[in-house]
């Protein structure tokens, strides 16, 4: 398509995941943009919410992954994990905004990029647990994926602006090192404690993952996958301020950066209007005010998920996907109070030790690996 026509057409979006952190901002976006348009919507189990949704963009049929699909005025609720994916294949749209938590987001994401559909990335446990097909899989039919985490849709811009791929050296994600930085003895933490993030606002199971640490562990394996650079070039360095979103070295000795205050309707907007960019009504940077940033080396030592991440990225095959399913089941029982928040990478560690890591050949290994890390991981807290 020549690049003028995209201008004048207009893009149908399917948001997944609509009523979290990143579907009420996607949604917020795509009012404000007259080139989008919503194609669909799907929830977890916010029924209410979702169908509020529905009757505010006027759409006459959402998915929802609970059981409960009574139709309500109107709308047909298609649900569970076949109907998220009947909702994704029969939407007509061109771009699907996966928005999901955890590795429920992979069924999706094989459904949009098996139609060739484009793909905008939120859910990077897709990548983590299902790396190499997922990318085979987007090859294979031409669909794009186009993350919307902060720190890869930075990558991606700094990556892509780059047009001699040998030239770089080594990808840096920054972390803000979350409620815990500079702590070096994390027992007794609290849920509460857990869940005060210092810049971002997100949901809870990634806030816990970004006080442990393994927020960013996940996001280098999800930069491996998505650039094709060997864990030997991926650093991670903590920026608290969370200004500078990730930086690339190139072979002659000059970095670049993505600088931005953190909000997540940047990243979410480039990935929607890409390639175009589009105006977003966020505060703009000022270096002047903001006056310094700061970084330091991460603690892997105290903050041990970050090593795990890098161990099971290295190991490869079903470790990435055992290491995350164990992570969150142990995310979970620490939400509920029944695990100690120092106790996760230690659960996470036990589940990879049990389940050494075999080569995947087809997405039914994933499946299978998962169920049983996710078994191992609920005996070994219990
Ligand atoms: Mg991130």
């Amino acid at each position: 398509m020549p690049r003028g026509a995209s201008l004048t057409r207009v893009k149908r979006v399917l948001v997944l995941g609509s009523t979290g952190s990143i579907g009420t901002q996607a949604l917020e976006v795509i009012e404000g943009s007259p080139d989008l348009e919503l194609a669909g919507l799907s929830a977890n189990t916010d029924r209410e919410q979702l169908l509020e949704q529905a009757r505010r963009f006027g759409l006459d049929r959402v998915a929802l992954a609970a059981a409960d699909t009574a139709d309500g005025d109107g709308i047909e609720v298609l649900g569970g994990a076949e109907g998220l994916i009947q909702l994704v294949v029969e939407s007509g749209c061109d771009l699907v905004l996966n928005g999901l938590v955890g590795s429920a987001g992979l069924g999706p994401t094989i459904a949009a990029l098996g139609e060739g559909i484009d793909l905008a990335l939120a859910n990077k446990e897709s990548l983590v647990v299902g790396g190499e097909l997922v990318m085979a899989l987007a090859e294979a039919t031409g669909a794009q994926i186009i993350p919307v985490d902060s720190e890869h849709s930075a990558l991606y811009q700094l990556v892509n602006a780059e047009e001699r791929p040998g030239s770089i050296d080594r990808l840096v994600l920054t972390a803000s090192g979350g409620p815990f930085r500079g702590r070096t003895d994390l027992s007794g933490v609290t849920v509460d404690e857990a869940l005060a993030h210092p810049t971002w606002n997100m949901g809870g199971k990634i806030t816990v993952d970004s006080a442990t640490l393994m927020n960013k562990g996940l996001e280098v394996i999800e930069a491996h996958h998505l650039f094709g650079v060997s864990y030997d070039h991926i650093d991670v360095v903590v920026h608290p301020q969370s200004i500078v979103h990730s930086l690339i070295d190139l072979n002659d000795g000059a970095t670049l950066a993505h600088l931005g205050h953190p909000d997540m309707r940047v990243p979410i907007s480039y990935a929607l209007h890409h390639p175009e960019r589009a105006d977003v009504p966020v505060e703009r940077l000022d270096l002047a005010t903001v006056g310094s940033l700061t970084f330091e080396p991460p603690d892997p030592a105290t903050f041990a998920c970050l090593r795990l991440a890098y161990d099971a990225g290295r190991a490869g095959g079903t470790a990435p996907c055992v290491l995350n399913a164990a992570n969150e089941v142990a995310v979970h029982h620490f939400l509920e109070g029944q695990l100690a928040f120092d106790a996760i990478p230690r659960v996470i560690e036990q589940t990879l030790e049990a389940m050494p890591a075999q080569p995947v050949g087809h997405f039914s290994d994933l499946y299978r690996a998962d169920e049983q890390a996710r078994e191992l991981a609920r005996s070994v807290t219990a």
